[in-house]
């Protein structure tokens, strides 16, 4: 499972807590807090 600060690279991930989704557009791109509720675990939906 992805998590914030890693860089699970390109690609669309969701907060498994509320949904957000936050998109990575480059592979050094670093998966931030989710802009909502700040939550850092998410998955990957695209
Ligand atoms: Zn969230």
């Amino acid at each position: 499972m992805p998590t914030t600060r890693e860089k699970p690279g390109k690609g669309t991930y969701k907060c498994t807590k509320c949904g957000t989704t936050v998109h990575l557009d480059d592979n050094t791109d670093t998966l931030p807090p989710c802009p909502k509720c700040n939550g850092t675990n998410f998955v990957r939906i695209s």
